[in-house]
């Protein structure tokens, strides 16, 4: 996965900042789409790419200000759920 950036959780299950490892993420934003739609998110290394439908959420974090997008997504039968395009952060 060329961009992806797997989900890390602390041992009382906080969703952690991908950029600081901070657990104060807030949910700014929340788009839900269909398969096909111009959200729907394509790895690169899967055959056909990824299209299945899912949720992505714009996180932001209270430590470094960055703004991770989390994503759920759908194909063929599995569900993934990765970080995208941090922007911002202090690092
Ligand atoms: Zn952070």
């Amino acid at each position: 996965m060329a961009n992806e950036t797997t989900i890390k959780f602390d041992d009382c299950g906080h969703l952690l900042c991908p950029e600081c490892g901070g657990e104060y993420l807030h949910i700014e934003s929340l788009d839900a789409y269909a398969a096909g739609s111009d959200l729907d998110y394509k790895f690169d290394c899967r055959e056909g790419g990824m299209r299945g439908g899912g949720a992505r959420f714009t996180l932001w974090c209270e430590f470094c200000h960055a703004k991770p997008i989390l994503h759920i997504q759908h194909h063929k039968g599995n569900t993934y759920i990765f970080h995208t395009g941090v922007e911002g952060g202090k690092r």
